[in-house]
């Protein structure tokens, strides 16, 4: 291919042939990724002819909303791609903490504890749950928490979670994605065998998967393998970066009628919730995660063989299979990280003549610097970098709605990376 193109957005010969060079080794790994999209692809159409969608579902509804055909219909989607009984797929679920403390808050009563069999949950459940004070948190209506961390080498520490499970354990919590921890990914069936243990000393244990940044990365979901509960956001993977904002819970009848008495109110439920002619985009959105996803994958196991070759450490490495689409690369300095990240948001479509700076972001102890060019404000499946300036100073790199973005994303980090003289090709 001609990489004149290139040339003229900023990407020189040099790195464009290494990229080429790189590439040239993922063809398998590529081949993988696109059979995955074409069986979740299948899955999604399948669901959403088995529900019959039609022009009515995309129709605008406000005020109370009863009877909205779109809203129930996509529910219907989502519940039969994810194999669920009952899916509560909304709006007014503003972003996937949302999302996780309706579905905590709505199957906990006081007295339960709360169980994470993998150690320490992401960043913000910290003050849903209460590990850290916050008025209205699950500790405050006396709900207690417990962990078991994982092994040092990432692994489940399964003789532990025997002895921790206890009659008044109500609820495990089990997290797939790393986030931005440096733990290793939890695959479905790492998470599906963890289920069946804990089921089998406890068969009534409601067991609830973050599945944030997991959605169509495998063929299967956790759903398929015994969770009761699986929750994310429609700002990730599964509004394939049309949806504006939401969240979902798909899983037991039982459990997604409680959430929906939480999310609203009790008696009201599933009813009430109005779909503001958001339809087409979260309809559209799902339709497109599969492939949306593959391509944020792509991004990141080209990321990760690119800074492998330069000789920076990344995790995952490019040869492991992935079950998120979240990339690490410990860049070893402040400067590394800015040009990493002014390299993707100079590859960005929106907001791309801004430079990212480094800023004490409220919560964190050390500054954070960020690189987004999103049509969704904060949509992280859209190409996007992000990390805290203190070693090993690790770039968190996501997203790219198109393969083709992502790789001029990865180029473009590189040249920044080149013209800082912070490599040499
Ligand atoms: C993104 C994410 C969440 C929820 O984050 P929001 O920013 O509230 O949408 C929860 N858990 C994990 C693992 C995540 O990646």
């Amino acid at each position: 291919m001609s990489n004149n193109v290139y040339a003229e957005i900023g990407v020189s010969d040099k790195v464009y042939s290494l990229g080429e060079q790189v590439l040239h080794e993922l063809h398998d790994r590529f081949e993988a990724i696109d059979q995955t999209a074409e069986y979740n692809q299948a899955k999604v159409i399948a669901a959403m002819q088995k529900n019959r969608v039609s022009a009515a579902c995309f129709a605008a509804t406000s005020g109370y909303g009863y009877n909205d055909v779109g809203r129930d219909t996509l529910e219907r989607v989502y519940a039969d791609t994810f194999h669920t009984e009952a899916a509560l797929v909304r709006p007014q679920i503003t972003c996937g903490t949302h999302a996780l403390a309706v579905a905590l808050s709505a199957n906990l009563l006081p007295g339960d504890e709360l169980y994470s069999p993998v150690g320490r949950p992401y960043d913000t459940l910290e003050e849903v749950i209460g590990i850290r004070e916050s008025a209205c948190s699950l500790a405050e209506f006396g709900i207690t928490y417990s962990e078991t961390p994982l092994l040092p080498d990432g692994s489940i520490d399964y003789e532990s979670i025997r002895t921790a499970i206890h009659p008044n354990t109500k609820l495990a919590t089990i997290q797939r994605s790393k986030g931005y921890a440096t733990r290793p990914t939890l695959s479905v069936q790492q998470i599906g065998e963890l289920i069946r243990f804990m089921k089998e000393i406890k068969p009534d244990l409601v067991c609830m998967v973050d599945n944030c940044y997991g959605e169509f990365t495998e063929k299967i979901e956790p759903s398929d393998l015994g969770a009761d509960m699986i929750v994310g956001s429609l700002i990730k993977n599964p509004g394939g970066g049309l949806a504006p904002i939401g969240g979902y819970i798909c899983g037991t009848q039982h459990c997604i009628d409680r959430c929906a008495y939480r999310l609203s109110a009790p008696g009201l439920g599933q009813e009430v919730g109005a779909n503001l002619g958001l339809m087409p985009q979260l309809y559209q959105g799902f339709f497109l995660a599969p492939t949306v996803t593959a391509a944020a994958t792509k991004g990141a196991i080209f990321a990760a063989a690119l800074y492998e070759k330069l000789g920076f450490r990344v995790v995952p490495s490019s040869a492991e299979d992935r079950h998120d689409i979240i990339q690490a690369i410990e860049l070893g300095s402040e400067e590394a990280m800015v040009a990493f990240c002014s390299g993707i948001q100079a590859a960005a479509p929106v907001d791309s003549y801004v430079t990212p700076i480094p800023w004490d972001m409220p919560g964190y102890d050390s500054k954070v610097i960020m690189a987004a060019g999103a049509f969704v404000q904060g949509s992280s499946i859209e190409l996007s970098a992000d990390g805290p300036i203190r070693p090993p100073y690790a770039v968190y790199f996501q997203g790219g709605l198109t393969w083709s973005h992502s790789k001029l994303g990865v180029l473009m980090s590189v040249q920044k990376m080149l013209d800082a003289s912070l490599i040499s090709l």
